[in-house]
């Protein structure tokens, strides 16, 4: 009981900073704009992320970044939510949003940062400017 008391009571390090790392975006995505403009034409935007600690695949459309970015609540719990933004705080003078999730094969929390660009009058799209991975909790 002494060693939970301890744990309960000090903040280590690793635990509150390296619970997020940050990768380049097209090291696991193989797509990084998604623009609605062809919605209509069923050629939306699509792009899939790979995991790499399990190799799951996730994929997203234009839709999803949309949804993401009128709804600024985090699918994370809220210590990785604060962990996320902890390591790579958003840019709200460029309008960053996020779209987190965790991932369906190894549980690890995500989150993709993303900047809109307006193209026309209220009409976006997105680009990921930041990918950042927690740690599995099977790892
Ligand atoms: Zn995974």
């Amino acid at each position: 009981m002494e060693h939970l008391d301890f744990l309960g009571h000090f903040h280590h390090p690793w635990l509150m900073d390296s619970s997020f790392s940050e990768t380049p975006p097209d090291e696991r995505l193989d797509n990084l704009i998604f623009h609605p403009k062809n919605q209509s034409e069923g050629s939306i935007n699509v792009g899939d992320y790979t995991c790499d600690a399990c190799a799951r695949k996730v994929h997203f459309t234009t839709n999803d970044f949309l949804k993401a970015f009128g709804n600024s609540k985090t699918r994370l719990s809220t210590q990785e939510h604060e962990a996320a933004c902890r390591r790579r705080p958003l840019r709200k003078d460029k309008g960053e949003a996020f779209l987190d999730f965790h991932c369906p094969g190894c549980r690890r929390p995500v989150r993709l940062v993303f900047e809109p660009t307006e193209f026309a009058m209220g009409c976006y799209y997105f680009t990921v400017v930041a990918l950042l991975e927690g740690q599995s909790p099977r790892s």
